[in-house]
């Protein structure tokens, strides 16, 4: 699967997706990834990509002409349409379910927001969908981006080992998962559950539902109800 990421920083992409997994799925072909820099294709003289809001208000907009043409590069590249993702905080949440969906596709475009946003016309030109990671406003487009393809990438097959694999995690089913121990037996006087080292495997794997039932229950009431529904 290929990522391309549309934005203004494209430093601050690079360094995350050379890194650890990612890094490593990367280097075995699973995925791949290209930071476009929108400024490469501005127009203007002094390369410049934004400019004030008309009506006025606060901050600056991202001019459409750059991003426009720097899709358009993005879709010669690849010879098809590359779907294209616009990150903001008006898009739909971006879920588990989201995640595992758009990792089916060949490749997608992420399109990075800076400043007060992007110029509306050229959003309705290009853009397929609208994602947001949560309801707080961040200063850019970059770090969400990251935060998708990292959930994107998990489900693409080949890039987690089989050790990683992801399908007892969090979110499975509606539940979340199960407290974790790794060694020492003991720390700080407190004890790993005896039914972990008990080698009953059937046993061990009743233990971690009943737990992740009643951790969805304390810390996450919407999912557990969604829990219950499914279950009837
Ligand atoms: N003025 C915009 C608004 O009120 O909707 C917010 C602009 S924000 C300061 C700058 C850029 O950060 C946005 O264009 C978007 O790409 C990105 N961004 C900020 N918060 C985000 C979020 N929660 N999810 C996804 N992208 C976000």
């Amino acid at each position: 699967m290929k990522f391309y990421i549309l934005t203004l920083f494209p430093e601050m992409i690079e360094g995350v997706l050379n890194t650890s997994i990612l890094g490593r799925a990367k280097n075995a072909g699973c995925i791949s990834f290209e930071a476009i820099n929108i400024r490469d294709y501005t127009l203007d003289k002094h390369k410049k990509v934004d400019d004030y809001p008309y009506g006025g208000g606060a901050g600056m907009v991202m001019q459409a002409q750059p991003i426009y043409d720097a899709y358009q590069a993005v879709c010669e590249k690849a010879g098809h349409h590359v779907k294209c993702i616009y990150l903001t905080p008006q898009g739909q949440l971006f879920t588990q379910p989201a995640a595992k969906s758009l990792a089916l596709e060949e490749d997608i475009c992420l399109l990075c927001g800076h400043y007060e946003g992007i110029d509306e016309r050229v959003l309705e030109e290009i853009v397929d969908e609208y994602y947001s990671i949560g309801d707080y406003v961040l200063t850019g487009g970059e770090l969400p981006s990251l935060v998708m393809i990292d959930a994107i990438s998990r489900m693409v097959p080949g890039v987690l080992t089989n050790s990683e694999s992801g399908e007892d995690e969090s979110l499975e089913n509606n539940l979340l998962e199960y407290p974790q121990y790794s060694r020492p037996e003991t720390w700080n006087g407190k004890q790993v559950p005896t039914i972990l080292l008990s080698g009953n495997h059937k046993k061990v794997d009743e233990w971690r539902h009943e737990k992740s039932i009643e951790r969805t229950k304390e810390r996450r009431p919407d999912l557990y109800a969604k829990f219950l529904e499914n279950e009837c």
